[in-house]
């Protein structure tokens, strides 16, 4: 049997269990005791599936109560500064204190750590944060626990650990250098893998995701650096795995590194096996992660059975099987949907399909009698065969809409310049014009119409009438702030993705496809399975309800075909370029309704699109020019007239500025209220021509914004952009927050405004 493991597992539980108990947690309503259970309880669900498909070792250190990387900091003793004095918490408490924020009895507050991007995924981790007291030491933690439970099951052990290299670039730091950190940090490595081997682990699975990344030579030399530092005089057996993309210009010093084996990805990087096995060496394991652990479709088991033969040939018994990453990206288990069509529903492999795929594959890889293996191959090829051919899937009006699409399709008729003369004369908005990112708070009673509608105690016509209730309540509000472009307040999306999934062809959502996005939070990404085309219009009701219910101009607000794709799971037989063209054209048709309907302002929203910016430098322009092109398809057929908007949210805006005035939105409303103010110069210094709402306050902040203070923020974007080149509005929707505060907060935005444009006025 090729000796098969995995990576890492789903937490949260195949019916989000981990989050119900710690939100009840949260809420005092359950004690930490029964809060543990439930973890305990996953943790041994976990374990005895990876046994059942064979695992040769079990995997401990991939559960965490909210963020593997914040809780291994912690264990580490590394504890932003603001959290070290005063502050007694027990252990369980202080990660949540340290995610999430933390108010005292003397009603103090701490931030939060930063919370980040965790590589190319929609997974969130929590930035360790480093300063120059920070004195890492191995404080145990439940790492120990977590193994005595695992050694009831199985006496093969493998903990998984973010390894040193990537732990230190992830992490923040505050006046320390990051190689001084990496320093402090390498002995307690040495500590923890020392403590493994003396309570039996066998193998140690140190995560270094950053060789698929562009290193710099400082960050290579550290790396050979400090394994050489660690592996002195170590006993536990130590691997390093990889994934997220090709090991590339870093595979000879993977392959240097003094450890015994390696993981690779060969889902996204198929093509490096044969070197790997040329150069990998006698002594050393080669884990190949062949299954995906990014997307849900059912792998090709023959051809990945074919590929393995020479990995067989050439390594026996150090040949090992894996998912490609951790299955954390992944839902739990496809068996449970039962409203998908049947060939889509055959054709998806979640977390415990995955595993039964690698249990095959070792099967027949040790030459298992046909009854371990055939059938489940047999069933597999005709599965994907079906679903192949499955005629739905292919539509032939898209497919000859996008061969006829040119490069006029994606240029607007008129450029900037001359169109947003054109805009204002029509529109008449004063200088400074404010308005929203789109989402106003989802308040208690329309998530109680969601629920009742769920549950079938509303019909559609009394659920239809909530949300008309929200959305002039929405305007009658924005009209009384005084803001000048108002929204409908997007009261009938549960989310900014899935909601749409219904309205086109080619979108399937699941029930229960959860995946962790940040610690209790879960999303539930639709599959894109066949060609995308609207079956019907997207939020054309709501926007002219609402522009009908005032006089002041409304603006209409649809998700960008980036962020579509980028939030969804999606096909796999075609190009992501060309998924995002046809979701491109089915705004575009959207697009035309609207503005038919007398639309005058569109924003398409692209928050995703920084996120799936390739890691490796050399794949990110070619994807920076398939994604504008996609965004200027969904959005250049309009009328020089009207307005098209788009919104972006992260903390770094470096790699992509040129992209952003690339999309040719004539405004963009971005993040920056949080991050200084330093993207509007450079934005300006790279050319940007649109004009730009920078955020004027930060709305995740729990301290409301005063006029003054906004004010100040405005002069200040003053004298880096022109007025006439200038909105003003909050950095991000509102959906999330209340109604008190939202009130509080746009009424000193509106005030602040009006108050500068006095000055100018005067200045004049
Ligand atoms: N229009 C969306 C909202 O306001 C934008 C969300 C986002 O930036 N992620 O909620
Ligand atoms: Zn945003």
């Amino acid at each position: 049997m090729a000796h098969l493991h995995f990576l890492g597992f789903p937490r949260i539980g195949p019916q989000r269990q981990l989050k119900w108990a710690t939100e009840a947690y949260w809420r005092g309503e359950q004690p930490l005791q029964a809060l543990r259970e439930t973890g305990a309880e996953l943790r041994r669900q976990h374990w005895q599936q990876q046994l059942e498909a064979g695992a040769g070792h079990l995997t401990v250190g991939d559960f965490a109560w909210y963020d593997q990387v914040l809780e291994q900091a912690l264990s580490f003793n590394i504890v932003p500064a603001r959290f070290r004095q005063g502050l007694k918490l027990d252990r369980q408490d202080q990660v949540y204190a340290v995610a999430r924020g933390h108010r005292d009895e003397h009603g103090e507050e701490r931030a939060a750590s930063p919370m980040r991007k965790w590589f190319d995924t929609n997974y969130h981790y929590l930035a360790p944060e480093w300063d120059p007291e920070t004195r890492p030491q191995w404080l145990g933690g439940d790492l120990l626990d977590w193994v005595d439970e695992a050694a009831q099951y199985s006496d093969h052990l493998k903990v998984a650990l973010t390894g040193p290299l990537t732990f230190v670039w992830l992490s923040h730091f505050d006046s320390i250098d990051p190689f001084e950190a990496l320093e402090r940090l390498l002995p307690v490595y040495r500590d923890v893998l020392n403590a493994l081997q003396e309570r039996g682990v066998e193998w140690v699975q140190l995560d270094e995701p950053v060789l698929a990344l562009d290193l710099p030579a400082d960050w290579r030399h550290a790396f050979e650096r400090s394994y050489h530092q660690l592996m002195l005089g170590r006993t536990v057996k130590v691997f390093v795995s990889s994934y997220f993309g090709g090991l590339e210009d870093n595979l000879s010093l993977a392959l240097s590194l003094p450890v015994d084996g390696l993981h690779v990805d060969l889902v996204s990087a198929p093509e490096q096996l044969g070197v790997l096995l040329d150069r990998l060496g006698p002594n050393k394991i080669l884990s190949c992660g062949v299954i995906s652990g990014r997307n849900i479709w059912r792998a090709d088991l023959e051809a990945i059975y074919q590929r393995l033969i020479p990995a067989r040939e050439r390594l026996g018994q150090r040949l090992w099987l894996s998912t490609s990453c951790s299955l954390l990206h992944v839902p739990y288990d496809s068996a449970q949907e039962t409203q998908l069509p049947a060939a889509l529903q055959e054709n998806l492999a979640f977390a415990e399909q995955k595993q039964f795929e690698l249990k095959v594959l070792a099967a027949r890889l040790a030459d298992a009698p046909a009854s371990e293996w055939l059938n489940a191959f047999t069933h597999s090829n005709q599965a994907r065969d079906a679903w192949a051919r499955l005629p739905e899937r292919h539509l032939k009006e898209v497919q000859d809409r996008l061969d006829h699409t040119g490069p006029d399709h994606r240029r607007r008729s008129l450029p900037f310049a001359e169109r947003y003369p054109l805009q204002q004369n029509s529109l008449k908005l004063p200088p400074l014009p404010t308005t929203t990112i789109g989402s106003f708070p989802q308040t208690e009673d329309l998530r109680r119409a969601r629920r009742e509608l769920r549950q079938g105690k509303i019909d559609k016509l009394a659920y239809d009438a909530a949300i008309e209730r929200s959305i002039t309540d929405n305007i009658a509000i924005q009209e009384s702030l005084g803001l000048d472009v108002l929204v409908h307040g997007e009261p009938e999306r549960n989310d900014m993705v899935e909601y749409f999934a219904d309205f086109l062809t080619g979108f399937a959502t699941t029930q229960n496809g959860w995946v962790q996005s940040y610690g209790t939070r879960c999303v539930k990404p639709p599959i894109i399975y066949g060609d995308v085309s609207r079956k019907a219009s997207l939020s054309g009701q709501w926007i002219k309800l609402a522009a009908t219910s005032t006089t002041k101009p409304v603006k209409g607000m649809l998700t960008g075909p980036v962020t579509m794709l980028a939030w969804s799971f999606p096909r796999d037989d075609i190009a992501n370029s060309t998924i995002a063209d046809q979701i491109a054209l089915a705004l575009s048709d959207e697009l035309a309704s609207l503005e038919q309907a007398g639309i005058r302002i569109i924003q398409v929203d692209e928050p995703a699109l920084r996120e799936k910016l390739p890691l490796r430098k050399q794949r990110q322009e070619e994807y920076l020019n398939w994604a504008t092109d996609a965004f200027r398809l969904a959005t250049a057929g309009v009328a020089p007239e009207t307005q098209i908007h788009t919104h972006m949210c992260y903390s770094r805006f470096e790699d992509i500025i040129e992209a952003i005035g690339a999309l040719d939105a004539d405004v963009a409303t971005i993040e920056a209220a949080r991050t200084d103010l330093a993207v509007v110069p450079r934005l300006r210094d790279a050319g940007y021509r649109q004009n730009l709402g920078p955020g004027v306050y930060d709305i995740h902040s729990p301290l409301a914004p005063s006029e003054p203070q906004i004010a100040a923020r405005i002069r200040q974007l003053l004298t880096v952009l022109p007025a006439e080149r200038l909105w003003i509005n909050p950095d991000c929707g509102l959906k999330t927050r209340g109604w008190q505060e939202v009130k509080a907060s746009l009424s000193a935005m509106v005030a602040a405004t009006k108050a500068v444009r006095e000055e100018l006025a005067q200045s004049i």
